[in-house]
């Protein structure tokens, strides 16, 4: 067995503490990684408050991983010691279902086995995330880092930056389209920047004008206030694709009035309670609304390949372990640029 070193909460809405585990000792095609960076992702939040249900403690968050491998099995014939490798939300999947083999394990009819608050395929040993200074994976659910992306700003790429390239590259985000990403937060900021990317005409919805000139900076054409009601009124009938991030309950019919005919608004962000939609918002314009659930290992490795070639990474804050509780504070009140990441060479202080 492997001894790692972490921080866990105890039950749910604890504060993380240190705490020290077992992963098990590397099989045929795991590699064993030196975990350098782990961001912090709202549901990492969500989760440690078992606003979803069904959390299991103790929890050692964390799914925006890098690192360098450690070791490698006999059989890896991808990595070896010394790369520079990734790890996102999940660690394994059925391998054999539909999803699956169409490089879509995140959508697995049989269970992905999620980083941390999950369990491996035997569907008894349960799985501890980033917050830690080690992981062992399969090869098959290991990234590669491009070489020119620095692992502690590209850490976040692994959640939040597959969770909007996805849903943008599959609704036809590029020139000549309208997109906006509702909430600039950890996952938004990201939408931003790939957007951007991708040519098409990117707007940022922000609760109030705080963030407008981050907003630019990071690529955004328009920002707008959806605090100011007449930002609505403005708006009305614009877009053809809408990304909502935000973490809380907001009035989704007030945002699918925002697009034109036949354009779609996808669901990232998971509040904790259910939000009614009524028939005329989608009825009117032919408007869908839909969800998307981050990306599987090809179009990770995708995104990290086209992230290296725009040379986007994450903005972010650089913390030692010790601050994450306060970080999470932070990040609930909307105040973070943009994204926490933890330095797991801190985890040796004391
Ligand atoms: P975050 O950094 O906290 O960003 C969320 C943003 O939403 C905030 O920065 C804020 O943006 C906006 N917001 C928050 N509370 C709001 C409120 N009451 N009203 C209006 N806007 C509000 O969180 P994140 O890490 O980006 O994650 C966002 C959500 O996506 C979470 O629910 C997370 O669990 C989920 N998620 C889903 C997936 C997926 O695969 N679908 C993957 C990762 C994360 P402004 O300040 O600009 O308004
Ligand atoms: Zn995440
Ligand atoms: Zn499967």
């Amino acid at each position: 067995m492997i001894h790692v070193n972490g921080y866990a909460a105890q039950k749910a809405k604890a504060h993380l503490a240190p705490y020290s585990f077992q992963r098990r000792e590397p099989s045929d095609y795991d590699v064993v990684i030196d975990i350098k960076y782990c961001g912090i992702c709202h549901t990492d939040i969500h989760q440690v408050g078992d606003e979803w249900g069904g959390s299991q403690f103790p929890m050692v968050p964390g799914h925006e991983i890098t690192g360098i491998v450690l070791q490698v099995g006999p059989k890896v014939s991808r990595y070896k010691t010394g790369d520079k490798v990734g790890v996102g939300c999940f660690v394994d999947s059925c391998r054999k279902c539909e999803p699956c083999r169409k490089n879509l394990e995140q959508y697995c009819t049989g269970g992905m086995t999620t980083t941390y608050n999950g369990f491996e395929q035997d569907r008894k040993t349960p799985t501890q995330g980033g917050y830690s200074n080690k992981i062992v994976v399969d090869e098959n659910y290991v990234l590669r880092i491009p070489d020119n992306l620095p692992l502690d700003k590209t850490a976040p790429l692994l959640c939040a930056g597959i969770t909007l390239y996805s849903p943008l590259v599959h609704w036809g985000a590029g020139p000549g389209k309208k997109v906006a990403i509702i909430g600039l937060g950890g996952i938004g900021h990201m939408g931003v920047k790939i957007a951007h990317a991708l040519g098409a005409e990117v707007t940022v919805l922000s609760h109030s004008l705080k963030k407008q000139e981050d907003g630019k900076k990071l690529g955004a054409d328009f920002f707008y206030a959806t605090s100011d009601d007449t930002t609505f009124e403005k708006l009305k009938g614009y877009f053809d694709l809408i990304i909502n991030t935000v973490s809380a309950e907001i009035d989704w019919n007030k945002y699918l009035e925002l697009l034109k005919l036949d354009g779609a608004m996808v669901v990232v962000g998971i509040p904790e309670k259910e939000i009614p939609v009524g028939s005329f918002s989608l009825v009117a314009g032919r408007r869908s609304i839909a969800g998307s659930l981050i990306g599987g290992i090809k179009e990770t490795q995708e995104m990290l390949d086209f992230c290296s070639k725009n040379g986007i990474t994450s903005e972010i804050e650089l913390i030692p372990i010790q601050k994450v509780n306060e970080a999470y504070k932070r990040v609930l009140n909307s105040d973070v640029r943009y994204r926490f990441v933890i330095d797991i060479k801190s985890l040796e202080q004391k």
